[in-house]
């Protein structure tokens, strides 16, 4: 068979060799370098004559090395082996990938050696090796956990991962070439917008927040938060390049964070600086609002005999009952222990209010099924209407008055109140108005409260309260009409009226009881206040050493004087000269500072009836009534505790030191025609409510013909 290589005499090997495009390196069995054709040399930059005589492997990368030798090995004998990729350093500090693939001619004269024909594939192995990893980091892409977008200038995604379908359902193939928008809520699309064309603006990175909806509507939109680079102007990229991730957690704990700030955690219901906040927007927008004070009777029992567990069962039903009998724009808030309060939105008139309270009360006295069984509770409730001038702390306090009036309601007197501050300015004219008419038609008269010695029973005096009987409204208590005297002037009329209501049912009375008057600050500053008062005591034959004036303690520290009026200090020195007996009313609400009381020539100190209310149950009234009573015996000074409702409480003052008691356990304010049979009956002895019907009296006053 003949060889398919011939053989010519006449060929210039080495110009041959020279041509040959391939790079052609012969080594010896050693692997040194013999020869190197120009290509060879050209590939790799060397100057062969420093290379010849030296071992190949030496040029080979470190990791090829082993590869060179084994094929080496293994081409021996052959004409051709298996061609190999490997490394080869090159002059200029490279390395250059080149395909070789060897012959063995270690048998070839001249030869002697191996022949080795390389290319150089470095080119296509940088590309094999960039597309490798392009493939990679596209894969890495679509799998990661964040959104990502390619958007074009108008917001149209061009390409966007896999997260994006996992977390919104949308598919990719839907998703591209559709607005990012469009997969928001409309609000969202707003904000995605400003925010992409704030980036084209700027160049700069954005951000934004936006619901994302999901392709199924079962689910809610999700918050997803949007990175934005703008990429529009780099030439490869050539888009807007969006990162995306998920917000919903981060959400979730804001909003827990932001209801725990503005709820109530028992009964989930709004907490009081919601309140305010919604009152002052309600007051700004003058919209009529009823705000309505609800306070449970008697919550402090249940939560003592049943245990806190129960008690906050059943707050929680309460706050339950309030939100299903309000209208979704009312808001129910829970502002202390066992109180609640409501904003009736739309309610304008008292009918109406009225309404709205009586079905609170109602509703809040069915029974409650707790889990030790059924239980009953009451609740008070006072309203105030959002009127012309109101004002947030005006309507609190009004609507917290209101409902302190329907609790003292609840425990017997049978009187109404509906503080006059909250009234609408054109009702509080009319009302003004009536009171004029009403104080010379003999319509306001004083009711008497007996006072009563704390030892024997007795009664030693009696306290005037003053009461309108107002021709359509009822009998009112001095809370509905006490200021709109003095803003109309009337005050020095209306105390004239008591004055001499009291003295005419005390003329027919046996003249040791003391008879005791209140004066507000606007009564003191009247010049002629003394010479009024003799004159009237006069004209009843009745002694000024009889008379008590009750005044507060914001009386004593008021300092009007000027404009005819004189400094209510001067009145009360006036009227001591004139026999009669100083009690300071209401005494721990104001100031109750010695000095203060050391500046008056005092008979008597009153506690006030909160803390009364509390001797049996508060450590910390009890600890001021045994404080005043301590430092009244010291300045020697009678102490009177009023607003006495029970016999444990009684029993408590008593014990205390107290010298004097009034409160609706002994009686209420007597009509004027009721003062003499009371005293026939029980003036000189405990009334039988308190001697021998612990039971009526524990029920809530005693059983008395309605004042
Ligand atoms: P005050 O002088 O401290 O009178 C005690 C108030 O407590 C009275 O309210 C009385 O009805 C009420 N009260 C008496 N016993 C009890 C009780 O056991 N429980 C409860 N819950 N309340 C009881 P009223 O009559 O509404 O008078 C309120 C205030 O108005 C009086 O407080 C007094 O400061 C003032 N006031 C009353 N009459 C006149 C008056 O003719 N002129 C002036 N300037 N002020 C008056
Ligand atoms: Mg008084
Ligand atoms: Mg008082």
């Amino acid at each position: 068979m003949n060889s398919p290589v011939t053989t010519r005499d006449d060929f210039d090997y080495a110009a041959i060799m020279a041509a040959v495009p391939d790079p052609v390196i012969i080594v010896d069995p050693e692997i040194n370098l013999k020869y190197l054709n120009s290509a060879a040399v050209g590939l790799l930059g060397w100057d062969p004559t420093e290379w010849l005589g030296r071992s190949l492997l030496a040029l080979i990368h470190p990791d090829d090395v082993a590869v060179v030798i084994s094929s080496a090995n293994s081409v021996r004998g052959k004409a051709s082996g298996t061609p190999i990729e490997l490394r080869m350093h090159a002059a200029d500090g490279t390395w250059k990938w080149v395909e070789v693939v060897g012959g063995d001619a270690t048998g070839a004269p001249g030869v002697d050696g191996y022949v080795v024909v390389a290319r150089d594939v470095t080119q296509r192995r940088m590309w094999e090796v960039a597309s490798g990893d392009t493939v990679r980091f596209q894969q890495a892409v679509q799998h990661a956990k964040s959104i990502m977008l390619l958007l074009d200038r108008g917001g149209c995604i061009l390409s966007v991962n896999g997260a994006f379908t996992r977390l919104l359902g949308h598919d990719p193939s839907v998703a591209v070439g559709s607005a990012l928008a469009s997969f928001s809520t409309p609000v969202g699309a707003t904000e995605l917008a400003d925010a992409l064309g704030r980036s084209i603006e700027t160049g700069r990175a954005t951000t934004c927040e936006v619901l994302m909806r999901h392709v199924d509507p079962v689910h809610e939109p999700r918050p997803i938060r949007f990175e934005i680079v703008n990429l529009l102007d780099d030439p490869v990229v050539a888009c807007m390049v969006v990162t995306a991730h998920d917000v919903s957690d981060l959400h979730t704990a804001r909003m827990t964070l932001e209801h725990l700030a503005r709820h109530d955690v028992l009964t989930g219901l709004v907490n009081r600086s919601v309140l305010l906040e919604r009152l002052e927007s309600v007051v700004e927008d003058h919209r009529p609002t009823a705000v309505i004070f609800i306070d449970l009777d008697r919550f402090k029992p249940v939560n003592d005999l049943l245990g806190h567990e129960a008690g906050d069962e059943l707050l929680r039903l309460v706050g339950e009952r309030l939100r299903l009998l309000v209208r979704p724009d009312d808001l129910v808030a829970r502002v202390g222990g066992d109180e609640f309060v409501v904003l009736a939105d739309g309610v304008n008139d008292r009918q109406t209010a009225q309404q709205v309270c009586d079905r609170i009360d109602a509703a809040l006295a069915e029974p409650y099924l707790l889990a030790d069984g059924p239980m009953r509770i009451t609740a008070s409730v006072g309203v105030a209407l959002n009127v012309d001038d109101a004002t947030v702390t005006g309507l609190m306090a009004d609507a917290d008055l209101a409902m302190y009036e329907a609790k003292a309601g609840r425990r017997g007197e049978p009187v109404r109140s509906i503080p006059s501050r909250q009234r609408s300015a054109n009702e509080r004219r009319r009302l003004a108005d009536d009171l004029a008419v009403g104080l010379r038609r003999g319509e306001v008269v004083a009711y008497l409260q007996p006072v009563t010695d704390i030892t024997t029973g007795r009664t030693v005096g009696l306290e005037a309260l003053a009461r309108w009987h107002h021709p359509n409204l009822g009998v009112l208590r001095p809370a509905a009409f006490l200021d709109l005297a003095e803003d109309a002037g009337l005050d020095s009329l209306l105390g004239d009226v008591v004055l001499r209501s009291m003295c005419e049912t005390a003329s027919a009375l046996p003249e040791h009881f003391s008879l005791g008057i209140n004066l507000s600050v606007p009564q003191l500053a009247d010049a002629q206040l003394c010479e009024r008062i003799s004159t009237i005591l006069g004209r009843y034959g009745i002694a000024s050493t009889r008379l008590v004036v009750e005044i507060t303690e914001h009386a004593t520290l008021t300092r009007r004087a000027g404009g005819g009026k004189v400094s209510p200090e001067r009145t009360l020195m006036e009227l001591h000269e004139m026999g009669a007996r100083l009690s300071l009313d209401d005494f721990g609400t104001g100031f109750s500072s010695l000095t203060h009381i050391r500046m008056f020539p005092l008979h008597a100190i009153k506690i006030d009836q909160s803390f009364v209310a509390g001797v049996c149950t508060h450590q910390q009234d009890r600890a001021v009534i045994g404080a005043v009573v301590g430092m009244s015996k010291a300045l020697d000074l009678l102490v009177v505790a009023e607003g006495v409702e029970t016999l444990d409480q009684l029993e408590a003052l008593r014990e205390l030191g107290c010298d004097l008691v009034q409160g609706h356990l002994i009686s209420l304010p007597l009509a004027p025609a009721q003062v003499a049979e009371w005293l026939r009956r029980h003036g000189n002895a405990w009334p039988t409510a308190v001697t021998n019907t612990r039971q009526v009296a524990l029920n809530g006053g005693p059983a008395q013909a309605p004042a």
